[in-house]
């Protein structure tokens, strides 16, 4: 936006207006941007979308009801919806080079849940309908209804596992995914915790999944996605990647060749909100053998779109076509690797000893203390981290003795390799001062930690230098 005081002003008149129906969600409002810009956001998942995207979303576009898809809508007078969701896709096709693109869903999960639907509606409710001679569902009698619906809860799916790096919605019981499907899942090797494609297509082999998903949220490595291609064409399994983590890495040019999945997988979902940069949401890209299904999304899976936040995607879409945002994935996994650098030289253990992507997972075993512990005493410094489980953790989901890190919001600031060096010494500096409590039993507890005043106040004191060097939205005042 070019001149920051006009949207400073415009931003201000519509606070005031909020104030006068509702001063609380003026002033949480008010207040979350102060804290984004006062902490040192290192959490994987998120970034600052630009000015332009977040004024997208604040418009009367989210007024309009528009079931369905362009041209094909349950309500009347969806022109300007239409327009909003085409342009949208235009982007993304362009953007990723994918054949079809569909930017509806509400979020990552939406997102995922839409796409195995629509897989099943290929594989299996389109046969049973033609064997039938049927066109809908609704044609089919009971008793052959019973069989399609026992027929959808019987398929397979083969994911990551949690605590290798994978994702919920991958077939893992707590989400639904997991209750649709009967799931495998595949881990990293022991000695390297790398992908082992070899170990993943013998069991693949054997598993004999309808759906193979690769894709990750806690992995600090890139993906082959041709090999992984291969294992799903040797047993005809529909190939799906979740980029919810790395789609800016993709778009902005990073993942190329067999490291970018459009070329390879059937079916590609993600976020636009973690390193894309973009609004809250999700999107599916795919060939275009799945293209009708996928755009029966909503109401077969997804409430009614949201045309301010497709408005949105469009604008951050249209953003990550440039120059500008080439750079900044190639910073973002320059950053990683300087942080992972600095974290080594500094005696701190890392899952899969590096990086190659956006992320960074610290394994904080050699402190003793757990993840949990690492991630608040991080926070007391000035440092917001989640913590995550590593691979075969001995504390559990919950303790879990990994850190996660990530580079897209501090490189979206402007922070630089050295920068990334300075927040590494910060880190072990406070891993080194935290000790856990001990128990009443004697024993040192998961929860409770002593960090010390120095190295709390020496952390604080370097996030303030380097967020100071590198304002958020700088001009921007509310
Ligand atoms: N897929 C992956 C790989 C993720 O990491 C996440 C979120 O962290 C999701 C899906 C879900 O995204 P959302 O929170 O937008 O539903």
């Amino acid at each position: 936006m070019s001149d920051l005081n006009a949207v400073s002003t415009a931003y201000q008149t519509l606070l005031s207006a909020i104030e006068q129906v509702e001063p609380r969600i003026a002033a949480a409002t008010r207040q979350e941007l102060t804290d984004q810009r006062a902490s040192l956001k290192l959490i994987a998942s998120e970034n600052y979308a630009s000015l332009p995207v977040l004024a997208t979303m604040g418009t009367w576009m989210s007024d309009k009801y528009a079931e369905g898809t362009v041209g094909r809508r349950f309500y009347a007078g969806c022109q300007n919806v239409d327009t909003v969701e085409a342009v949208a896709a235009e982007h993304a096709r362009e953007l990723f080079g994918a054949e079809y693109a569909y930017v509806q869903p509400h979020s990552g999960i939406d997102a995922n849940l839409t796409a195995y639907w629509a897989v099943l509606a290929h594989e299996i409710e389109t046969p049973a309908l033609a064997e039938h001679g049927v066109r809908s569902v609704n044609d089919l009698s009971e008793s052959d209804w019973e069989v399609l619906r026992k027929k959808f809860g019987d398929q397979r799916l083969m994911g990551m596992s949690l605590d290798a790096g994978g994702h919920l919605t991958h077939g893992f019981r707590p989400n639904v995914s997991g209750k649709m499907f009967h799931q495998r899942a595949y881990g990293t090797d022991p000695e390297t915790q790398l992908l082992d494609y070899d170990a993943i297509a013998e069991q693949a082999r054997d598993f004999k999944p309808l759906i193979l998903v690769a894709g990750y949220s806690a992995y600090p490595r890139r993906i082959n996605f041709a090999k992984m291609r291969e294992i799903a064409d040797e047993i005809g399994a529909v190939f799906m990647v979740d980029m919810a983590h790395f789609a800016g890495l993709v778009a902005g040019k990073v993942f190329t060749g067999d490291e970018d999945p459009i070329p390879h997988a059937d079916v590609i979902m993600t976020t636009t909100h973690k390193s894309l940069r973009g609004p809250r949401g999700g999107m599916i890209l795919a060939t275009e053998k799945y293209a009708a299904d996928i755009d029966r999304g909503c109401p077969l899976v997804l409430g009614g779109p949201l045309g301010h936040v497709m408005a949105a995607k469009a604008v951050a879409l249209a953003e990550a076509r440039t120059q500008e945002f080439r750079d900044y994935a190639h910073a973002v996994v320059d950053n990683a690797r300087a942080l992972a650098e600095g974290l080594k030289s500094r005696g701190v253990r890392l899952v899969t000893d590096g990086t190659d992507n956006h992320i960074v997972l610290m394994d904080v075993r050699d402190f003793n203390v757990t993840g949990r512990q690492a991630e608040a005493a991080l926070l007391d410094a000035g440092i917001v981290t989640n913590r995550n489980s590593v691979p075969n953790d001995p504390n559990g989901a919950w303790y879990t003795t990994g850190v996660r890190l990530g580079t897209p919001a501090l490189t979206s600031r402007g922070f630089s390799t050295s920068d990334m060096d300075a927040v590494a010494d910060m880190i072990a500096g406070v891993l080194k001062a935290t000790k856990p409590t001990t128990t009443s039993k004697g024993e040192p507890s998961k929860a409770k930690y002593e960090l010390t005043d120095d190295a709390r106040q020496h952390s604080l004191n370097e996030a303030e230098r380097l967020l100071d060097l590198h304002p958020l939205y700088p001009g921007f005042e509310i």
